[in-house]
């Protein structure tokens, strides 16, 4: 008779939480109750509906602290990374739609106001971004211009005292229910970021439909037909296309973590499903075949995990480096993509399906692998580091 003993949970063998302060593991945990009461049990309804019910859930997540949650000051938590990359984890378990909400809130939209807005700007908008009372999107991309963000047309002249914007942004979480939106666009002196009120004429932001991943997140196109907005409109301390790079940065860390939330989820379903499925009159789990996928699952996990409680201690200590968060974003989208398409196997046909999160998160990571630069970029990013030539163009 086969010898049974108690199951591990994955990261369990890696003893990783040693590595985490108790204050983080609070927050962990507390943002790991809100996703199990609050998302967990609604994800596949909205998934398959393709809508997040963003308006509702902003002032919850607000609550929860997790809106801008690493910055100081504007009712923001001020928290550590490593405590914001464990929210994230924690939230992409639930959905990466749900991690896309809070990273285009707290690391693209908010932390551009913060780290590159003027006093007026920050008080006008951080607190109730942070609340959850006003939604914010970040327009970088555009219909021709995605991986070379250097070549955008959108352009903003000035009239007078004014800034004219006009332009197009494409694939922009959150546009069509943003409250405010950070638009970069060309100027005579170069890119510069503009915040620009929702309500503003000559704003809009059709939705994007038909998407088979993040289905429960919006995406939109932004159109500025000659927005006009004053002066003040600027952020005054973001020149060149390093402005949105160092949000972007933020963003990426925020993933790097939140990959790994998908790919536990994964993970776990998978074990419990091959403890209870029987075939050839025995547990799935007690097959060599399956061991063997679990077991080199849980190394590819683990070591992520390592990389990325790394990563977040690089950061606190303020010496994070941009290659530093490409070798984390390539390495821990991709290996949660492989480890969804794994357990994938494992569920067999109830694998496709929405009663089980796992084929969920793999259209979701397909998303996550290209946004936030694809990892062909950050490949481009690592080669550069390594021979120190630049392979981009
Ligand atoms: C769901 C979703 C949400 C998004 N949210 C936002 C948002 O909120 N704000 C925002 O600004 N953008 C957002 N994006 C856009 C995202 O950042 C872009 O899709 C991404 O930068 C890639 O651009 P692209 O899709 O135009 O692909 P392209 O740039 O056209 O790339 C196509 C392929 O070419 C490859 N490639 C590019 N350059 C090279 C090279 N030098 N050598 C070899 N291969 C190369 C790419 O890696 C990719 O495989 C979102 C995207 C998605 C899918």
């Amino acid at each position: 008779m086969a010898q049974r003993t108690a199951p591990t949970l994955p990261l369990a063998l890696f003893s990783t939480d040693q590595l985490i302060s108790e204050e983080d593991r609070a927050i962990r945990d507390t943002v790991r109750r809100f996703v199990a009461d609050r998302i967990t049990p609604h994800i596949a309804d909205w998934y398959e509906a393709g809508t997040m019910p963003v308006r509702e859930l902003a002032p919850e997540l607000g609550q929860l602290g997790v809106l801008g949650m690493h910055l100081e000051g504007y009712g923001c938590a001020g928290t550590s990374a490593t405590a914001y990359g464990l929210a994230c984890m924690e939230l992409e378990a639930g959905d990466s739609g749900l991690r896309s909400l809070v990273s285009v809130q707290g690391s693209l939209a908010m932390f551009a106001i913060w780290k590159h807005g003027s006093e007026e700007q920050k008080q006008e908008w951080l607190p109730r971004m942070a609340a959850g009372e006003a939604i914010g999107c970040f327009g970088l991309t555009e219909p021709d211009f995605g991986s070379n963000p250097a070549g955008m047309r959108t352009r903003a002249v000035r009239e007078g005292a004014d800034w004219v914007l006009t332009g197009n942004k494409m694939w922009i979480t959150n546009g069509s229910i943003a409250d405010v939106a950070v638009v970069w666009a060309q100027t005579e002196e170069g890119i510069r970021g503009f915040v620009v009120p929702t309500d503003t004429p000559g704003f809009s932001a059709p939705e994007i439909k038909k998407k088979l991943s993040l289905r429960a997140s919006i995406t939109s196109e932004l159109v500025l037909d000659g927005v006009r907005l004053p002066d003040t409109a600027m952020l005054p301390g973001a020149r060149g296309l390093s402005g949105p790079l160092s949000c972007l940065n933020e963003a990426r860390f925020g993933i790097v973590f939140g990959s790994l939330g998908a790919a536990r989820d994964c993970l776990e379903t998978a074990i419990s499903y091959a403890q209870e499925r029987e075939i050839f009159d025995k547990p799935l789990a007690a097959y060599q075949l399956t061991q063997a996928k679990l077991a080199d699952m849980t190394l590819e996990l683990g070591k992520g995990m390592l990389l990325a409680l790394q990563l977040g201690r690089l950061k606190d200590e303020g010496s994070l480096t941009a290659d530093q968060v490409s070798l984390g974003k390539l390495n821990n989208v991709r290996e949660a993509i492989a480890i969804a398409r794994e357990a994938r196997t494992i569920l067999g046909a109830a694998g496709i399906t929405l009663e089980y999160p796992v084929m969920r998160h793999a259209n979701n990571l397909e998303s996550v692998l290209t946004y936030e630069g694809t990892s062909e970029v950050h490949q481009l990013v690592i080669g550069q580091a390594l021979t120190g030539q630049s392979a981009f163009r």
